[in-house]
């Protein structure tokens, strides 16, 4: 296995010393309680987290003397606690279509999800649409294309900078026409005009009410998680322009262990539905708290 990711070489250095060979137990006190602290910060758990685990490790444990692999044993403990309530699939309602909107900022890995998820579905046996609603990029919506291709699964457009929620509204009709069991719509992630976005993804909303009350059935917020702390401020940021029901984090299978899920989960306890771990259409897998948990301990 790499020796990458912060969290691996900070607790090899919990348990290494100046000469040859790593120190094979070390006691719990004050100042190994800091560093392990030190390195779920740096894993981007975020200081409220951090301490919190840090403190439940330390629980009852003071002044014993444990094993480096005793220490990871109870870290993943720890992490498999706070992540198991949102290791959580999709819901899926018995609605047709079901309407997913997808958010999040620009460069998350929205368009990306979104092909895998229409494939996944579609492999499923399922009737997918796509709603490519992010009108004011071309290149997102020449990309969703592509993905849609790949896929197998229809992606409406409309013509550049015109109304999502128009389209939206097309797609919905549409959706239903062909008794499609799946919409996903694609939104815009420019946060730079936030007023602006939070209307327009209100007025999505409120359009595809109008074809379904109960719609959207979810909404996905699509995270980045090389961006680390990044998403403590966008999932607030998305809470408040949409009804967030759920997490995608992508990313995961580069240097970046995902700590930051550990902080989400303590933080926000929004359902974390599926990982992306590659940019292939295959590469979203269901978030298994045991082994997030192996992987960011090492
Ligand atoms: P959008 O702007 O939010 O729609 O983001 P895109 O879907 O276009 O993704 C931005 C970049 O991230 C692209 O280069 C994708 O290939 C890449 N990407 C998306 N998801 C993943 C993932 O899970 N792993 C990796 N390694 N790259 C990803």
């Amino acid at each position: 296995p790499e020796e990458s990711g912060a969290s691996r070489s900070l607790l090899g250095r919990l348990f290494s010393r100046p000469g040859p060979g790593p120190v094979l137990r070390r006691t719990l006190d004050d100042e190994m309680l800091e560093q392990l602290e030190e390195l779920l910060i740096a894993a981007d758990m975020g200081v409220d987290t951090a301490l919190r685990v840090t403190s439940n490790i330390a629980e009852g444990r003071i002044g014993r003397k444990l094993s480096s692999a005793e220490i990871k044993a109870l870290l993943a403990a720890e992490i498999t606690r706070i992540m198991e309530p949102v290791a959580r699939p999709m819901p899926l309602y018995p609605k047709r279509p079901q309407v997913v909107l997808v958010v999040g900022v620009n460069g998350s890995g929205k368009t990306t999800t979104i092909g895998k998820l229409a494939s996944q579905f579609k492999s499923a046996g399922k009737k997918v649409v796509i709603a490519a609603g992010d009108t004011f990029r071309a290149a997102a919506v020449e990309q969703l294309q592509v993905w849609g291709d790949r896929a197998g699964v229809p992606v409406l457009t409309a013509p550049e900078g015109s109304d999502p929620a128009s389209l939206a509204f097309d797609a919905m009709t549409r959706a239903q026409a062909d008794g499609a069991d799946l919409l996903l719509i694609d939104t815009a992630g420019r946060l730079q005009n936030r007023a602006d976005l939070m209307e327009e993804l209100a007025k999505i909303v409120r359009v595809i009410r109008k074809k379904d009350d109960t719609a959207p059935h979810n909404t996905l917020l699509v995270l980045d998680a090389t961006t680390g702390q990044n998403a403590v401020s966008q999932v607030e940021t998305f809470q408040k322009l949409a009804d967030v029901s759920g997490l995608v984090m992508t990313k995961l299978d580069g240097t970046a262990k995902g700590g930051i899920l550990v902080s989400l989960a303590d933080r926000f306890g929004l359902p974390i539905h599926a990982i992306g771990v590659g940019e292939q259409i295959d590469d979203l897998a269901p978030f298994d708290p045991k082994d997030f948990a192996a992987a960011l301990t090492g």
